[in-house]
């Protein structure tokens, strides 16, 4: 196994996120199989362990926690998130994190991150009247919580925002790392390019989740597969999107949401040499990715956005469409729940202002009307937020 420093410890290069853990016909966690997974990730040198607070209505904290308990407690980290992104009436979070605490049966944690520090929730996590990051260093203090971080799924400008205000109000550095969704598709498709230029320059250390893109990157078109295999007749097309990650340095650790002990098997094999692509094989995988992506092509140059009689931050649109039209998640949609009513696609009067401005020629009303559409059929975020606070409230430990 590969590992990476941060600070003084050693992170095994690939970890085991937990929020796609295998599960019996009933929908409920596979115990047995889970347990064989993490007997598995451990004799490999897997040491990092993710969960959360909502994975599979709250039960991935208790399994995995179960699994760990098994094991001395220095032979792992163990990380897990503050639900703050959940839209809420109210935010405790002594409550949330001393049940954190019982359903993973520790006295620590490895890890701590924000979860989800996005477009609302950022609005959430620095109000003072929830004393949310107060708490959490508060915490650490008390070496409750050994390191303290933060994920997102928000754009690059509330990165920035929310970091600024980290360091303004407590001190610089309080943020120790930040899991991005990073993979070879959402280089572009998601701006994670930018991202991941902005922490690295930054000096703060990159975790990344969604590297197989929840297995979309596993299956690829069939020119690409064959090319893939006249290559490297030995690997899996996963272990192609794992190895582009080798390639990015300032990239502490990997975390796959791997389901069975087939995926982890090759996922640790893959990780157990250094092996970023090649030049050839970084072609190939750039040919992969303008095949399967009929995105816009925003640059975010915002020469649209001046003229915009409706105010509308059009590139920040255009991203979610583009998220929306490749995979439509909740992920996606809740970043525009979380703008004012009229500055959400709806909005735009298809004045076309915009479209005679716009260098790359995109017709932005037709996109937005797409999104608009689109959007109605996801689930709403705050729907999806008091299910799982009900969920959670049936735990039984
Ligand atoms: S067409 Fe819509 S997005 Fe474009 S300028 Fe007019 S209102 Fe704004
Ligand atoms: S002008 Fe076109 S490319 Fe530039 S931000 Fe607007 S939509 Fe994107």
């Amino acid at each position: 196994m590969l590992y990476n420093n941060f600070k003084d410890k050693k992170i095994s290069a690939l970890a085991f996120g937990t929020m796609r853990l295998p599960v019996d016909a009933s929908g409920a966690i596979d115990e047995k199989r889970t347990f064989e997974m993490v007997d598995y990730a451990i004799s490999s040198g897997v040491n990092y362990f993710d969960t959360a607070y909502p994975y599979h209505g709250g039960m991935s904290e208790v399994v995995v926690g179960k699994a760990l308990a098994r094991y001395p407690r220095e032979k792992f980290y163990l990380a897990t998130k503050y639900p703050g992104h959940q839209i809420s009436d109210s935010y405790d979070p002594a409550d949330i994190f001393e049940k954190q605490m019982e359903k993973c049966g520790v006295d620590y944690f490895d890890f701590y991150l924000l979860h989800n520090v996005y477009e609302n929730s950022v609005n959430v996590y620095t109000d003072p009247k929830w004393k949310i990051i107060d708490y959490f260093l508060e915490q650490k203090r008390e070496g409750r919580i050994r390191h303290l971080g933060f994920s997102t799924h928000g754009a690059l400008e509330v990165i920035k925002r929310f970091l600024e205000h980290c360091n303004n109000v407590y001190s610089d550095g309080i943020m120790e790392f930040c899991q991005i969704q990073l993979n070879y598709l959402d280089w572009t498709l998601q701006s994670a390019k930018s991202k991941y230029d902005f922490l690295t320059e930054s000096k703060i250390p990159v975790f990344v989740m969604e590297p197989i893109r929840g297995g979309r990157l596993a299956k690829l078109d069939e020119i690409t597969e064959a090319e893939m295999r006249r290559l490297r007749p030995d690997e899996s097309t996963a272990a192609w999107a794992l190895r582009w990650l080798q390639g990015l340095s300032g990239v502490v650790t990997v975390l796959s949401g791997m389901s069975s002990l087939e995926q982890m098997t090759d996922n640790v094999k893959t990780f157990e040499t250094y092996k970023p692509l090649l030049k050839c094989e970084n072609k190939i995988v750039k040919e992969a990715v303008e095949r399967m992506n009929d995105s816009v092509p925003c640059t975010s140059c915002r020469y649209c956005t001046a003229g915009c009689p409706q105010n509308l931050d059009i590139p920040m649109l255009l991203s979610v469409y583009n998220e929306m039209k490749f995979s439509p998640s909740v992920n996606a949609s809740m970043r525009i729940e979380a703008l004012d009513a009229n500055k959400r696609p709806s909005s735009c009067i298809k004045c076309g202002k915009c479209v005679k401005v716009c260098p790359q020629k995109i017709h932005i009303p037709t996109a937005l009307s797409e999104l608009d559409e689109a959007l109605v059929k996801m689930p709403k975020w705050a729907d999806v937020s008091r299910e799982r606070a009900e969920a959670a409230k049936k735990i039984k430990l």
